[in-house]
């Protein structure tokens, strides 16, 4: 089983570009997401047996959720539903050149109350591989948590896989730094897009960023690159596999559904050329819909993408 663990929430998005929230405007959504569910939704979609450990208040943000995760086939036997708490929210507006501002409730929603009770244990015992977001480690308590499951799966010989998924309003969080560095010692499989490579490190370089992580032991690095495609690293193989070429709506989820397919088809034991291939359709399909979880494909579209573009 494919596991994940992190928040749950709903996105709400500006739907004009340039659109802020100092005065009121056109809203879109709530959309159904969170970057761990966006994740195990993708894989999920993609045939794996897929479940997440969160939690959701009992009200109709977390309903949304936990209705759409089951239609998606995720086990939410570990997702929890706190009545003395409000789902997790993350307000969204896009700047004129294309960057995002996120206003989140988090910490002291629901998903603030993540932990690792009995349900989660019983997932966590049965899971061949886990995957971390750094957007999950919002808080001392949720770090703490997580550590807990890092343990339990690794006890367990399962692999793992992290993603910082950074968001610039979360490095004022002071604990997801340290959480940052710690998750990095479990790591098997790095998947950071772009210069988020050298957070981690001390390396002043790409290249040498990739050489102090391999150094720690980290086995694979896949960096994502946008419109740019994807690069592969391990210790002996180094590629680059350019983007689908799509019409972007929205770039929520594109890095969450490419890391799921990355993962699930490693799991399927296809070479990483096709892995690398496959995430690329996924993150490319992703942004081509609004909405985190609204483009999201199985591999019948992800083969019609590869098949429509010209690349080998
Ligand atoms: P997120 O914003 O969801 O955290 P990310 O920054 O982690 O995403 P990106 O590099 O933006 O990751 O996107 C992940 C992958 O999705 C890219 O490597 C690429 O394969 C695909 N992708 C993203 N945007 C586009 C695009 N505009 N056109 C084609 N492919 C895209
Ligand atoms: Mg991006």
């Amino acid at each position: 089983m494919i596991l994940t663990m992190g928040e749950i929430l709903v996105d709400i998005l500006a739907e004009e570009r340039g659109q802020g929230f100092l005065e009121p405007g056109r809203l879109l959504g709530p959309f159904p997401g969170g970057a761990p569910a966006t994740f195990i939704v993708q894989a999920a979609r993609l045939g794996a047996r897929a479940g997440i450990i969160s939690c959701v208040g009992d009200d109709d943000f977390g309903w949304l959720n936990v209705e759409r995760l089951r239609r998606e086939n995720v086990d939410v036997g570990a997702v929890r539903i706190d009545p003395d708490q409000v789902t997790a929210s993350a307000f969204v507006r896009y700047r004129e050149d294309g960057d995002r501002d996120f206003l989140f409730n988090l910490k002291r929603s629901a998903a603030g109350r993540i932990a690792i009770d009995g349900a989660a244990r019983a997932m966590l015992a049965e899971c061949a591989h886990f995957h971390i977001m750094g957007s999950s480690l919002f808080s001392f308590h949720i770090i703490d948590e997580m550590k807990k499951a890092l343990e339990l799966v690794r006890a367990n010989g399962a692999t793992i896989s992290f993603d910082p998924n950074i968001r610039k309003e979360m490095l004022r969080i002071p604990e997801m730094r340290a959480g940052l560095e710690f998750m990095l010692g479990y790591t098997d499989i790095f998947m950071p897009s772009g210069p988020e490579i050298l957070l981690p490190t001390d390396a002043k370089s790409e290249r040498a960023a990739i050489d102090e992580l391999l150094d720690l032991g980290v086995r694979m690095i896949v960096i994502k690159r946008n419109r740019k495609g994807a690069s592969f690293y391990s210790n002996d193989d180094a590629f680059d596999v350019p983007a689908f070429p799509i019409e972007e709506a929205d770039p929520t989820g594109a890095g969450d559904c490419f890391s799921a397919a990355f993962v699930t088809c490693l799991l399927k034991g296809m070479d990483m050329r096709r892995c690398v291939t496959y995430a690329n359709a996924a993150g490319a399909l992703a942004v081509s819909r609004k909405g985190g979880m609204e483009g999201i494909g199985g591999f019948a579209a992800l083969d019609a993408l590869i098949a429509r573009s010209d690349l080998p």
